[in-house]
């Protein structure tokens, strides 16, 4: 595919979607953005992009539509029923959705764009602004193979990583998975640091025994909890987000629904769950999610 010939329509311009949206134009491709906030889609528009009145009228002459918004009712009501995206745009394209969003959405999507005789990818992302930015996200992707290769390109000028994750919905799967034992880690990690300190074991001498040790994790590598550990790290910067509180309560809030519906035991994924909703509550939303070691530091044993 010639990047100069592919005009890709871009829906949602928030935190996550103006930087993926940069680097496609960075990368060459002919981008027609649309948000329903004006200042977000003309300051993409002064990076090159054309700024359309609609959703419908981003898609006029794109064959591949990119979505980033917030939530499942979001992505559903753009592209499904009567004037829903699926029913407008020319056989073949491909619509390739990065909002994080509940699977059963994402394969109804999928079952919508069947029909239409579209292509789909359910792919949503990790990495957080930082990546987005620096094109270095990475893509969990549900749908066939065929929609997976015609992705490629799109999702190489905004991404590193891509992953074909399995069948419609198994990108949203994946992410939400993933997510869930972020949760957990964090937690348990700002518990084993925190129960430490307060034995006196300095919180930098005990991250490096743990990284050595079969405690060793994700968190403890690149995300340190305990403010001053990890210069660069959320907690060293008054948890400044990083990823919010707000977004992990969302995704474990997915996560625990479809275990619902899944019959799958989730017990630890759900007090994770009932602590980042208690954060929440705190007014600590907007914060980075690694300010849940605060909770575990004030809570009575
Ligand atoms: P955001 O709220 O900053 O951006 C969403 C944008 O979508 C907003 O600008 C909003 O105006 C726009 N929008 C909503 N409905 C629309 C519609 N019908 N038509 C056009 N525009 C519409 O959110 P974000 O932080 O960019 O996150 C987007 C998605 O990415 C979410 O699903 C989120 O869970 C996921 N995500 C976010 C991060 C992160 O660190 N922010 C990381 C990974 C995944």
């Amino acid at each position: 595919m010639s990047s100069q010939n592919t005009t890709v329509a871009f829906i949602g311009l928030g935190n996550m979607g103006a930087p993926m949206a940069k680097n496609l134009l960075s990368s060459g491709l002919q981008v027609r953005a649309y948000d329903l906030m004006p200042e977000l889609l003309q300051s993409l528009a002064r990076e090159g992009a054309y700024a359309a009145h609609s959703a419908h009228d981003a898609c006029e002459g794109a064959s591949i539509v990119v979505s980033m918004l917030p939530a499942g009712k979001h992505v559903a009501s753009l592209f499904m029923g009567d004037e829903g995206l699926c029913g407008r745009l020319a056989k073949g394209s491909l619509i390739i959705d990065s909002s994080t969003i509940d699977a059963e959405t994402a394969r109804a999507l999928h079952e919508s764009c069947e029909n239409h005789g579209l292509f789909c990818l359910d792919s949503p992302v990790s990495g957080g602004v930082v990546a987005a930015q620096a094109g270095t996200l990475a893509f969990m992707c549900g749908g066939s193979s065929e929609a997976f290769d015609k992705a490629q390109p799109i999702l190489n000028a905004m991404g590193k990583n891509i992953f074909h994750a399995g069948p419609a919905g198994a990108g949203q799967v994946a992410k939400m998975c993933n997510n869930m034992l972020l949760a957990i880690h964090m937690i348990g990690t700002s518990e084993a640091l925190t129960l430490g300190e307060k034995n006196g074991v300095n919180a930098s001498t005990l991250s490096e025994i743990m990284r050595a040790s079969s405690g060793d994790n994700w968190s403890l590598e690149k995300y340190n909890p305990f403010p001053g550990v990890m210069p660069t790290a959320p907690a060293s910067n008054n948890y400044e987000p990083g990823f919010m509180v707000d977004l992990m309560a969302k995704d474990l809030g997915l996560a625990i629904d479809n275990a619902k519906s899944n019959d799958a035991g989730t017990p630890l994924g759900k007090l994770a769950q009932s602590l980042f909703i208690e954060k929440q509550a705190a007014g600590d939303g907007k914060r980075d999610f690694s300010s849940i070691i605060e909770l575990i530091a004030n809570k009575p044993h």
